[in-house]
């Protein structure tokens, strides 16, 4: 696709992004300096995928996460946060805490998804090894199952400030 034909497809769809919704209060407990620019490591403890569908689509061009300083990150050594859904499962309870010990801090941890927090549909589960807080520390719950993207961004947003 030539430069011209992609200026005009840009032109002809405009702005995809919601509108952004009011600014949520300031997570409390986090250090300030990690306010502005959040670099996420995600963490998938035992997720049905249905976490990460939504957090695909926050972090996608209609809700846009980015805008308010929210990047994924590959490393845990390039990470602020990590962004963790699922039960925690017996066979990723050690590599949460390794992953935790890997973060530098200072960090925050944001539980995402009622079966990171223990209210989910298979927190009973044989496999199950407990919450998120049960291995880290949590800083910011996100509830619900699976939680909007619009919950996961103010998430986020409660962190940056932005
Ligand atoms: S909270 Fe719901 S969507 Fe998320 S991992 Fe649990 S069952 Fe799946």
């Amino acid at each position: 696709m030539s430069i011209v034909v992609l200026a005009r497809l840009m032109a002809r769809t405009g702005r995809v992004a919601e509108p952004a919704p009011p600014r949520p209060e300031l997570a409390p407990g986090v250090d300030p300096v990690l306010r502005g620019s959040l670099q996420v490591r995600h963490v998938d403890a035992g997720s049905c995928g249905g976490c990460e569908v939504e957090l695909g689509a926050a972090f996608g061009p209609v809700y846009d996460a980015e805008r308010y300083g929210a990047r994924l990150v590959a490393s845990p050594r390039h990470a602020d946060a990590l962004l963790v859904t699922g039960a925690v499962t017996h066979n990723m309870a050690e590599p949460l805490r390794m992953t935790y010990a890997a973060t530098p801090g200072p960090k925050v941890v944001i539980a995402c998804g009622d079966c990171a927090l223990g209210l989910g549909p298979v927190c009973a589960g044989y496999g199950v090894a407990g919450t998120v807080a049960d291995v880290v520390d949590v800083d910011v719950a996100v509830p619900g199952c699976p939680p909007r993207p619009e919950a996961v961004v103010a998430a986020l947003r409660s962190v940056t400030g932005r």
